[in-house]
């Protein structure tokens, strides 16, 4: 038999023993019914009963080259046969050839790997690194951002997340990136929000003191506060007001990056090169967890003789490495990101914009690449959206609602807040994201009837 196929008595007993056992994520457990997966491949994944679904959320956003690639798959296993494991303080062939791959594809002089097991922890790690090379403490971070679930990276995460775990976090401040369709500036073209954007940079940079501020930290493009693709000029005058105060930037591209931009790395769009770049997620498709820190020359230069204080047991593990190694080299060999460019600008931000004329709850549509957002609105004139910020319960139920009109047609939507993001995997079909951004379409009318 070939999946997917019913086996409801096997699912049962997966649901079960999660039930029992499993604590997850960000959840209250009581009110949680996870789904049982069977199995997975390309851009689409199955339950127990056989129902298969179209995965437009790529998990959570990371598998870029979709499930069960038997390529990566295969060097995994070839991996397991060779050397499943060894310390990191050795010269490891997976591990170095990831690491030469990695800086090859990151821009400018970012040319030493860091390796970690995941964002947050690429995350901490920048931070810790910017801290010790300036001699500086503080760490400024933009409200609308997610930087992981850790302590620092928390912290300097700009959502609802962040609150229960507040209290550590010493040196970190909070300014407003630009956002033109909710603008914190009040501003009516790009070119506004860029330059208001930065002169309030400006202005929290001096308030909070120049020689105090060790880095700034930013996602290129902001992902699950809601794909905000910043206007031009804005990421090149921070750049240069970091090199103005002596400030370490931080470009976190642990979502964007890896082809999700329909570029290697979304700070190619703008042309800018920051000081440390942190990954993850689609590096090897998280076949394996592994995330990392690109780091400039200069940085590196620091630690040439003093050691780096920080360190994990599985960084660089030979498994993951050979994930990125053989998930890179598929990328390159099956044009993966220029799939990502194309698929985005040709099919689904075309079908987006068409999908946002028909419905009046898609307020705008955001995006670039394999990497798009629909902001859902009660009303398309006073933008207000369809529900609060953090709603939960009977508040979010139009939200709730939408997704389980997505799930019966056979479509997993990514969802956040008042927003639906269109993420697929960067390999993903034209017939696959046709069939997708259809279902989508037809969805879209239960977000319609809360209109007003
Ligand atoms: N940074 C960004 C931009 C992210 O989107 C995420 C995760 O979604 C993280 C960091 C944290 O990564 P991880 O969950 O692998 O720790």
């Amino acid at each position: 038999m070939t999946p997917p196929y019913a086996d409801p008595e096997t699912g049962a007993a997966v649901k079960a023993a999660d039930r029992a056992h499993v604590f997850h994520s960000w959840s209250a457990q009581a009110v949680i019914d996870p789904l049982a997966v069977a199995g997975a491949e390309g851009s689409y994944f199955w339950d127990y009963d056989g129902k298969r679904y179209l995965d437009f959320s790529s998990g959570l956003v990371y598998t870029n080259i979709g499930y069960q690639h038997p390529k990566v798959v295969a060097a995994i296993q070839e991996q397991a046969g060779k050397l499943a494991t060894f310390a990191p303080a050795f010269a490891i062939e997976a591990r170095s050839e990831a690491a030469r791959l990695i800086a090859e594809r990151t821009p400018g002089d970012l040319n030493k790997i860091f390796f970690t097991n995941g964002g947050a922890e690429a995350v901490e790690n920048a931070i810790r690194m910017a801290r010790l090379h300036t001699g500086r403490h503080k760490a400024l971070s933009a409200y609308r951002s997610y930087h992981g679930g850790t302590s620092t990276a928390i912290n300097l995460t700009g959502d609802p997340r962040r609150w229960p775990s507040d209290q550590a976090a010493a040196g970190v401040v909070h300014f407003w990136a630009p956002f033109l369709y909710r603008s914190p500036f009040y501003s009516e073209t790009e070119e506004q929000e860029s330059e208001r954007a930065l002169a309030h940079l400006e202005a929290t940079i001096a308030f909070e003191g120049p020689a105090t501020i060790a880095a700034i930290i930013l996602e290129t493009v902001p992902g699950t506060a809601g794909i905000m693709t910043p206007p031009p000029g804005y990421l090149k005058g921070v750049r240069e007001i970091c090199d103005r105060h002596g400030i370490v930037l931080v470009l976190d591209e642990v979502m964007a990056g890896f082809g999700r931009t329909g570029k290697w790395f979304a700070a190619e769009h703008f042309d800018v090169v920051p000081d440390l770049l942190t990954f993850a997620k689609g590096v090897n498709s998280g076949y394996v967890p592994l995330g990392g820190l690109a780091i400039s020359e200069e940085i590196a230069a620091t630690f040439a003789t003093r050691p780096y204080p920080g360190g994990l047991t599985y960084s660089g593990h030979p498994l993951a490495c050979a994930a990125a190694v053989a998930t890179i080299h598929v990328m390159e060999e099956e044009g993966v990101v220029d799939n990502a460019a194309r698929v985005g600008e040709d099919i689904i931000g075309p079908a987006l914009r068409a999908i946002a004329d028909r419905h009046p709850s898609v307020g705008e549509v955001r995006g670039l690449g394999m990497f798009w957002a629909l902001d859902l609105v009660k009303n398309k004139e006073t933008r207000e959206p369809l529900v609060p910020y953090n709603a939960a319960g009977a508040d979010n139920a139009p939200m709730a609602e939408f997704g389980a009109a997505c799930k019966r047609a056979g479509l997993w939507p990514f969802i956040n807040m008042n927003r639906t993001h269109v993420v697929p995997a960067c390999n993903v079909s034209e017939a696959e994201a046709k069939e997708g951004l259809a279902i989508l379409d037809e969805a879209l009318s239960v977000a319609d009837a809360h209109t007003v």
